[in-house]
């Protein structure tokens, strides 16, 4: 198996255990994806649920007034989005009633490779330092997703179901451990805090299990799938941590979708310093963002605030070898340089940064090739 390391962090950065909410923004924004399927007007009233394109898994998460479309960022790659004017009165299109009996059919639809599976793994492991918004996914609603995982184990005959999580997340394992005796086939499985494990292909290789035979679900996802499938809920809300090395109380918000990060941060974020960087979903393989109109999407799961710091210069390499060692897909990063080596390389790195992270003149791999890119 590969060799997996510890990334090294704060201690004294602890994510609050106790969750806020940031469930009434004045205003939402949602992904344009093809302006010739737009189903809506200017003015439009709509509910909670109503699409506003054809074909767009994007359903309104507020009721309110269609007031445009406006020029945002976000971590989708589109640059324009339905701004909704909240009217606070959370109309909701019809919703089917509360299910206890599932099919096997409905199920298929969410995970339609179930069918071919023997085991499910349930991966709650956050794989960035200082993000706990998979970990929390689990703390909150363990009850329902072991309830869920029962069902899919009696409907498709599986053989095991596991539920992972880091050794460190210490509530949840208690949680956890007084409610697993009713369900003697579901096993916990805790694992060390070392980074990539929250990836499906290195959780599998650590548990000595089989990608053909094994749905690998995540906590936020089997979260959506209960709400959907028992509720009859489209999602409209979602957890994403804030925390970093200026955060006073670093926090798990649940939050509308489609709301500003901006709006989020002014009124729950306490920043201690003014000198500061930006970075969603972590800061191995996240990216320094603006927030300036920057939405929340279903992609974003974390927000690190961290005091800008004066940038290492490169050195010189000293050809110790370690960014090749420690590379999880055996690449050589010194021959990103090389045009052709990078052609073949591109596709097969998976943008862990472990790389630049160990290298002792602080070369910067990725940032290097991308900014040759714009040249
Ligand atoms: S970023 Fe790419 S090259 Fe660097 S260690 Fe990760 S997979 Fe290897
Ligand atoms: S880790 Fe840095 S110093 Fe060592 S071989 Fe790689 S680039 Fe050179």
């Amino acid at each position: 198996m590969q060799k997996l390391i510890t990334i090294k962090k704060d201690e004294s950065i602890l994510v609050s255990s106790q969750v806020e909410s940031f469930l009434k923004p004045d205003y939402v924004y949602l992904p344009l994806l093809n302006e010739d399927h737009i189903l809506v007007r200017l003015k439009d009233k709509i509910k909670i649920g109503d699409a506003l394109e054809q074909a767009s898994s994007y359903l309104a998460p507020v009721s309110g007034v269609v007031r445009g479309l406006k020029k945002m960022t976000s971590l989708k790659n589109v640059s324009y989005f339905f701004e909704i004017e909240n009217d606070f009165e959370e109309r909701r299109k019809e919703e089917a009633k509360i299910k206890r009996k599932i099919s096997k059919k409905e199920f298929l639809s969410l995970f339609p490779n179930l069918a071919h599976k023997k085991n499910v793994v349930l991966n709650a492991i956050d794989d960035e330092v200082y993000v706990s918004t998979e970990n929390f996914y689990l703390f909150l609603h363990y009850e329902e997703f072991l309830e869920l995982l029962d069902k899919m184990y009696q409907l498709f005959s599986l053989e095991n179901i596991y539920v992972c999580l880091r050794a460190s997340s210490s509530e949840n394992i208690t949680q956890l451990m007084s409610d697993l005796g009713m369900y003697p086939h579901i096993l916990l499985k805790m694992v060390p805090d070392t980074y990539l494990l929250g990836q499906s292909s290195f959780l599998l290789s650590y548990l000595g299990l089989h990608e053909e035979d094994t749905e690998v679900i995540l906590a936020s996802k089997l979260n959506d799938a209960y709400s959907f499938l028992v509720r009859g809920r489209t999602k409209s809300d979602q957890l994403i941590t804030i925390s970093g090395n200026v955060v006073k109380k670093p926090m798990v918000i649940q939050v509308k979708v489609g709301s500003l990060l901006q709006d989020i941060v002014n009124e729950l974020v306490c920043i201690t310093s003014d000198d500061v960087l930006y970075f969603a979903n972590g800061l191995m393989r996240g990216k320094e963002i603006c927030l300036d109109s920057f939405v929340v999407t279903e992609e974003l799961n974390s927000l690190l605030i961290m005091k800008r710091q004066e940038k290492e210069k490169a050195g010189k390499c000293i050809r110790c070898g370690m960014c090749h060692d420690i590379c999880p897909v055996h690449l050589h990063p010194l021959l990103f340089s090389n045009p052709t080596y990078w052609e073949q390389a591109e596709n097969k790195c998976i943008k862990c940064g472990l790389c630049s992270y160990i290298c002792p003149v602080h070369i910067q791999f990725l940032l290097d090739r991308k900014e040759e890119h714009h040249e």
